[in-house]
């Protein structure tokens, strides 16, 4: 018997692309810090249970969103950042596709409360496994808005099994947490861990904040560098040949401030050192 087509329930459309965009508790953090940071955050609070597994909250000091578009945040491919194709070829924000929120509301239990600075008090909506519950309700908080996602793939048991330790997930969201704190010095970061903190990054000079997050070994080798050329500039900090690593787990490169790991950029950095660092060391 042909099989029939038939077009997907829009649920399950971003269930289906929650398995691209929420890989594991890492990238929930990933998202809804670059929404966040898109948002003017100056400072931004992270608070995990479970490595993320059972909770992530997050929450920033940024503008807000509307109440009466609070609904159109959680829908799919609803974004306030671009309109058109030629907006996407000077996009400056980190998101642009309007899928973030919905993927992760499709697979959690997901609570937005927010407050721009024109509200006298917050908003707030909850969505469960994609549906949302009741009405955008008045709530109290800042200025600002608060991601809480509890329960990640409670509804998707088969994605859930593919989670990892607590350790080994909570892990993970540090490293997101660190690359894109390390983009952000002017950003203050606090991030707590079952109650306990266990990072505070207040806003600090690029200096400061690589300091902070790579720590004394590359403190005492780091070289500043700020190159222009043309349209071109690079600037950051590189270590001396004497502080060198097996592996290129301390490199991190970001280009027009988003983190990239790229194998051109890698290649470079390497063809740089050719001359002063054996071939199987990497700089830091
Ligand atoms: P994208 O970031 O690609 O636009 P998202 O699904 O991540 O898509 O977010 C949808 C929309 O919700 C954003 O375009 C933005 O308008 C709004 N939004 C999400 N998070 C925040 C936040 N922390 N502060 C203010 N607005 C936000
Ligand atoms: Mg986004």
């Amino acid at each position: 018997m042909r099989p029939v087509i038939a077009a997907l329930p829009d649920t399950l459309i971003s269930q289906i692309a929650a398995g691209e965009v929420v890989e594991r508790p890492a990238s929930v953090v990933k998202e809804v810090l670059e929404n966040a940071i898109d948002a003017g955050a100056q400072a931004i609070a992270i608070r995990l249970e479970e490595g993320g597994c059972q909770r992530i909250s997050i929450q920033d000091d940024g503008f807000g969103i509307e109440h009466q578009q609070l609904h159109l945040a959680v829908l799919r491919h609803a974004t306030s950042k671009i309109k058109s194709l030629s907006d996407l070829e000077s996009v400056a924000s980190l998101g642009f596709r309007g899928e973030a929120l919905a993927s992760i509301a499709s697979v959690s239990r997901l609570s937005i409360t927010t407050r721009t600075p024109e509200d006298d008090h917050a908003w707030q909506i909850q969505v469960n496994g994609g549906q949302t519950v009741g009405d955008v309700s008045p709530s109290s908080g800042n200025v600002g808005t608060t991601i809480d996602v509890q329960d990640l793939y409670f509804n998707t048991p088969a994605r859930r099994k593919f989670l990892k330790s607590a350790s080994t997930e909570l892990g993970h969201c540090l490293d997101v947490v660190r690359r894109i704190a390390l983009s952000r010095p002017d950003i203050g970061f606090a991030i707590w861990h079952n109650g306990k903190v266990i990072e505070r990054w207040p806003s600090q000079s690029i200096a400061e904040r690589v300091d902070a997050i790579l720590g004394e070994e590359f403190k005492n080798h780091r070289i500043p560098i700020e190159v222009l050329q043309g349209q071109l500039s690079v600037r950051g900090f590189i270590s001396q040949p004497t502080a060198s690593r097996a592996r290129t787990d301390m490199q991190f490169t970001y280009i027009n401030g988003r983190y990239v790991r790229d194998k051109v950029i890698q290649h470079a950095i390497r063809a740089a050192y050719q001359d002063v660092l054996h071939g199987d060391r990497q700089p830091m």
